[in-house]
């Protein structure tokens, strides 16, 4: 069918790479392109052969123009940007210059300001609607299934959605003292930053991880769950009419956030930069580069993620709950594409909205969030494509 432009060669893209391979008759061929060319081609070397063609390039996203040469070169009919929330904008204003789809996983951050929010990318919707092109923004497993599920419901189970309670659990065990399960930068900024909630309209503020439940989660079994900001409750807030409120949590263990404090306590999780032996450095930055990579805790990992949307509402003048959910097996992940499942969870909605955009079922020009689009097609994408989802009526709701 045609040609997609994946960019970044880290955890997520080596699943967005495998997913392609995996459905040749949407992706018949594929370029990695990224900052390391060494992993564009190790991937390749890993894949190459099967009926997706690859070819590789060496890129530095956070340059408009080399995007351009790139999209130029190869011509793809969408590109997949899986490298960091950095290159968002460059990579979109290439994409507007070349008539290309755009397809991302996470918001646009700007790198001296933890502050992640849509305006930036929300703001290229005239451009994209008057190119004729498609942006789906967030296409991921949260942001991203997160949206598809709350959108599933609210076709399906509710005529009003009143609350939507988002929990990330993740019970896998890598073994290493501590370890982020991607980006480490962008993990740690985001949980260190103020949490954050909606309700009535209004946005509740709280200090970082100040407000925890415990919560028993299917096929995982009861966990620590911390509230925390998420960026698809900026987008759920404004596309599911009349929501009343909306949180997210995510688990962390105890030697997990204690680590966290004693990195915090010492400097090592700032990105004010300082000076160190003449050069200057940015302490976070720093961490991530003495903390295990991400992409190598796949053989590590044992465990499962539990990932879902706990609903309530009303349907035909009764109240009604909802739960729906995906668990995911790090080691089942690992075995079918030699990845952990947070970069699972990640690269499979990256290549199913990827692949709707190009069969022509999510095309529509402009910019767009995947709650915006008929869930039907992803959720059934989602049970053929290794993360199928599971449902309960009678779930047991968060105060
Ligand atoms: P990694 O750090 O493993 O990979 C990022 C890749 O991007 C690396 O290959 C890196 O290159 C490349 N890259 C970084 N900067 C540039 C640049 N300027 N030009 C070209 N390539 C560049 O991250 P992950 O794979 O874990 O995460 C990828 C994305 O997925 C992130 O945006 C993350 O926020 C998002 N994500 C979304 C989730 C969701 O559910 N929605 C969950 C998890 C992640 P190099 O190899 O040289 O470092």
């Amino acid at each position: 069918m045609g040609k997609a432009l994946i960019i970044g060669a880290g955890g997520v893209a080596s699943v967005v790479v495998h997913k392609c391979c995996q459905n040749s008759d949407v992706f018949e061929e594929i370029c990695i392109a990224s900052r390391t060319i060494e992993k564009c081609e190790a991937l390749k070397n890993k894949l190459d052969g099967d009926r997706t063609k690859i070819q590789t390039a060496q890129l530095n996203a956070d340059n408009t123009d080399e995007v351009i040469d790139i999209i130029k070169k190869f011509e793809p009919d969408v590109v997949i940007n899986v490298a960091l929330p950095y290159q968002d904008l460059t990579i979109m204003d290439a994409c507007l210059a070349t008539g290309v789809h755009y397809v991302d996983t996470a918001n646009y951050e700007p790198p001296d300001t933890p502050k992640f929010e849509y305006k930036w990318q929300w703001a290229y919707k005239e451009k994209f609607e008057e190119a004729g092109i498609t942006a789906l923004l967030g296409s991921g497993f949260d942001p991203g299934v997160t949206g598809v599920f709350t959108a599933y419901a609210q076709k399906h189970h509710f005529d009003e959605i009143h609350t939507i309670d988002i929990v990330d659990a993740n019970a896998g065990d890598h073994g290493y003292p501590f370890a982020t399960n991607f980006n480490p930068e962008i993990n740690i900024r985001e949980i260190t930053a103020n949490g954050r909630y909606f309700e009535n309209g209004k946005w509740i503020e709280t200090e970082p991880l100040a407000e925890k439940r415990v919560y028993n989660l299917p096929e995982i079994g009861p966990k620590d769950i911390y509230l925390l900001y998420h960026e698809e409750l900026e987008s759920l807030s404004i596309n599911i009419k009349g929501v009343k409120k909306i949180r997210f949590w995510m688990t962390f263990s105890e030697k997990y956030l204690t680590h966290l404090h004693v990195l915090e306590n010492v400097g090592m999780t700032s990105i004010e930069p300082i000076e160190f032996e003449g050069k200057e450095i940015i302490p976070l930055q720093f961490l991530k580069a003495v903390l295990p990579d991400p992409a190598s805790l796949g053989p590590r990992t044992k465990g499962k993620t539990n990932i879902g949307c706990i609903i309530r509402g009303i349907k035909d003048g009764k109240p009604k709950t909802y739960y729906v959910y995906n668990v995911c097996d790090h080691e089942e992940c690992y075995r079918e594409v030699g990845s952990q499942a947070i970069s699972y969870t990640t690269g499979v909605p990256a290549m199913i909205g990827a692949m709707l955009i190009m069969k022509g079922i999510w095309k529509k020009p402009g910019v767009y969030n995947v709650e915006e689009f008929d869930p039907d097609p992803f959720m059934d994408a989602l049970n053929k494509y290794g993360l199928p989802w599971q449902e309960n009526f009678t779930p047991t709701l968060i105060d």
